[in-house]
Parts: structure tokens; C-alpha cells; sequence
């Protein structure tokens, strides 16, 4: 806390994760002086997909992240379940997929690179204190103390689930993100290597582990027989919920902290690059007001997104019918990917 406190600096950034070190090194791009603090220390893993939208990866590649030997291209999405299959391809080139670790890792790089400078495993409490700095971004995540500490906490939240993650020692089967749908949960596949895949489970259930869900997946069973865990389990929660506002006076949010979408949108990571660089842009003219509509804009579509998986998830006779429906004329379930990630910086 002391060497927050002591500090001077243009920028400082609460939170090191991806949203944090991504606006990190858009703003120090434009010029300013920037630090980061963050509780943990790095590489910082986190229960997660780990799978990138298009529009993320063009902007990490934007920022100056050289992501081609670190990440396992994504070609598209597939959902599964119940023996129906439909799948799409992205239409606006691949998208990535990495351990959080080495993403975070070449963050982190890019960053340092910059010259931001970053103090790592310092928890910040209290934000009243810390008074050198023009600028203060909370990118602390899901439970942001620079949101609450600033009055921005949302008024609900609409969804509450929970996430677990594991990895196997196996190459990928294929190059699609694999969704598989069962009755108390989702279960989704992201090859992150040439010889490692990510399991994330996603559930209203707090007491369910992948262990249990997966006897819903024989199929995927199946695939797993022998693989051997290359990670240790690691759970989050993700919520959807959107805050009213994003900025009071010189403190604004990004990422997670500044409202999050549930997990199996896909788009946490994405979002937050894209705050990154809105943000970046909205201080270079020294006005957060334009931050926020465009904070606002690029919030929509994820919403809405959400909102459909998870009345999926919720109705299970619908979406059995809905995936048949599309199973029978592929184009559509495309023309819908293609519509769903659409880029947002135009
Ligand atoms: C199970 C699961 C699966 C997901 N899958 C995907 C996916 O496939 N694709 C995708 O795009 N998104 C996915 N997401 C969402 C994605 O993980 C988040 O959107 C993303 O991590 C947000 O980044 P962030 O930097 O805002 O927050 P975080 O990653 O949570 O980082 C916040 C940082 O702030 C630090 N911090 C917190 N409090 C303090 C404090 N008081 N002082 C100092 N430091 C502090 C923490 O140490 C942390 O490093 C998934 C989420 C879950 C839960």
C-alpha cells in the first residue's frame, strides 16, 4: 500500500488481468504515464475458456501482442446435444485460443515493453488514499473495489452461474469450439494447444464439478478415456449484469469490473479489449463521457447474446427443437454466427 500511495502517475490501473494490462497498453500507447497494481503476481491464472472472439484478436494483435506461435487457431463454434450437431465457421478470420497463463504472460511483455510499470502482489483496499494520479481505472474484476468504492455498483445482476475448468494432455480433435449442452449444465471444449484442450462447465449449480457433469457427456467421455489432467481444477462465478454508469469523476471501470456477460458468450475477453482501446481513445481527449456511450454500444449485442443462451439453457424442449431446425439447414445456424460476433469496432 505504501508504494501505491507514494506513487506519481498519469494513469493507474487497479487490476492486472487481461481487461488492466489490455487498457494498460492502449493508454501508455497514447502517451501517458501508466502503472499497474495488481494482488497477484505473475503469470495470473484464472478459471476461464480461454477461447478468443475474432474481434479480440485483432485488437491484441492492434496493441502489439505477437500471438501466432502461442495460440491454437478457433475456426468456429459447435453446439451439441442429444445426438443433434450444428455447427458455424467465423466468417471474420479464426479465433485464438491460449492457456490464460501465456496470455497473460505475453501481456504482461507488450506491456513492460511500453514501459508501464507494474507492482505486482499488491492488494489495494482503499482507494481514498491514493491521490497521485490524474486518472484511476478499475480493472479489478467481478467484485471491483474501485466500483464500490466510486458508487458504481450495479443495481441487480440478472444472471448468476457457476464455472470450473480443467485441462487434458490429448490433441485436439478438431479446431471448433464444442459446446455440449445437457440438463443441468453446459459443458464446453477449447483445443488450446497442439497437444492440450480446456474443459469448462458452466452451471446455476454451485455443489456440480466436471467429474459428475460429465457422466451426461459419454461421447465426450469417451474422448477423454486415459487422457490425463494437465491442470488443476479451478472454479469462478459469471454473471451478467450491467452497471448504469461506468465513470464518476476521474474514476472509470473496465472489463469485468465495469459489467460482465456469462461466460459462455465467449466474449469476456473480447469485451474487455475492446474497453481497452475505447478507453484509451475517450483520455487521449480527455473526456469519459464518450467513453461511456461507447462503453454502452459495445455492451448491447453481448447482452443480447447472452440473453438467448440462456433462455437455451433454460427451456432444454426448445433448444432440442431449435438445434434439430438448424441442424437441417446449416447456412442459417452460420448467417446467426456470423450476425452474433459481429466486430464491434466500426
Ligand atoms: C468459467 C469461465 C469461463 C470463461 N470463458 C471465457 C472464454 O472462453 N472467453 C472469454 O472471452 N471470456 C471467458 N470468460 C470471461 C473472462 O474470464 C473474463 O471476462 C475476464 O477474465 C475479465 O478480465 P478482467 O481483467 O476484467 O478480470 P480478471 O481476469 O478477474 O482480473 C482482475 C484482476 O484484478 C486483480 N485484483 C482484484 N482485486 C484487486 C485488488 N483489490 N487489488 C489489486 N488487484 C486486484 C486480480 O488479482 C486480477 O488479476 C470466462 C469466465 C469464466 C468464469
Amino acid at each position: 500500500m505504501v508504494k501505491v500511495t507514494r506513487m506519481r502517475t498519469d494513469v493507474l490501473v487497479i487490476g492486472g488481468g487481461p481487461a488492466g494490462l489490455a487498457a494498460a497498453i492502449a493508454i501508455r500507447s497514447k502517451g501517458f504515464e501508466v502503472t499497474v497494481v495488481d494482488a497477484a503476481r505473475p503469470p495470473i491464472d484464472k478459471a476461464c475458456g480461454e477461447g478468443i472472439l475474432p474481434a479480440g484478436v485483432e485488437i491484441l494483435q492492434r496493441l502489439g501482442l505477437r500471438l501466432s506461435n502461442d495460440a491454437f487457431p478457433l475456426r468456429g463454434i459447435r453446439f451439441l446435444d442429444n445426438g443433434a450437431s450444428v455447427e458455424a465457421s467465423f466468417q471474420f478470420g479464426p479465433g485464438l485460443a491460449l492457456r490464460r497463463t501465456r496470455l497473460h504472460q505475453l501481456l504482461v511483455n507488450r506491456a513492460d515493453e511500453l514501459g508501464v510499470r507494474m507492482l505486482w502482489g499488491t492488494r489495494v483496499s482503499e482507494t481514498s488514499n491514493l491521490s497521485t494520479y490524474r486518472w484511476l481505472v478499475g480493472a479489478d474484476g467481478q467484485n471491483s473495489c474501485v466500483r464500490h468504492a466510486a458508487g458504481l455498483d450495479a443495481a441487480g445482476t440478472k444472471s448468476f452461474r457457476f464455472g470450473f475448468r480443467q485441462h487434458y494432455r490429448i490433441s485436439p480433435w478438431t479446431d471448433f469450439v464444442e459446446v455440449h449442452w445437457g440438463s443441468r449444465c453446459q459443458v464446453y471444449v477449447t483445443p488450446v494447444s497442439d497437444d492440450e484442450i480446456g474443459i469448462a462447465l458452466l452451471s446455476r449449480d454451485s455443489h456440480l464439478r466436471l467429474d459428475t457433469a460429465m457422466s451426461e457427456f459419454p461421447e465426450l467421455q469417451r474422448r477423454l478415456h486415459g487422457a490425463q489432467p494437465s491442470s488443476a481444477e479451478r472454479g469462478a462465478v459469471t454473471v451478467s449484469c450491467r452497471l448504469r454508469r461506468v465513470f464518476r469523476d476521474r474514476t472509470v471501470l473496465v472489463g469485468d469490473a465495469s459489467g460482465s456477460v456469462d461466460a459462455l458468450t465467449g466474449e469476456g475477453l473480447s469485451l474487455s479489449f475492446h474497453h481497452a482501446v475505447a478507453l484509451s481513445e475517450a483520455l487521449s481527449h480527455g473526456c469519459l463521457a464518450s467513453y461511456q456511450a461507447e462503453h454502452s454500444r459495445l455492451a448491447r449485442r453481448p447482452a443480447f447474446v447472452a440473453g438467448i443462451l440462456l433462455s437455451l439453457d433454460r427451456f432444454p424442449a426448445l433448444r432440442r427443437t431449435i438445434f434439430k431446425l438448424l441442424a437441417l439447414d446449416p447456412p442459417i445456424f452460420a448467417k446467426l454466427l456470423t450476425t452474433l460476433t459481429a466486430d464491434e469496432s466500426g
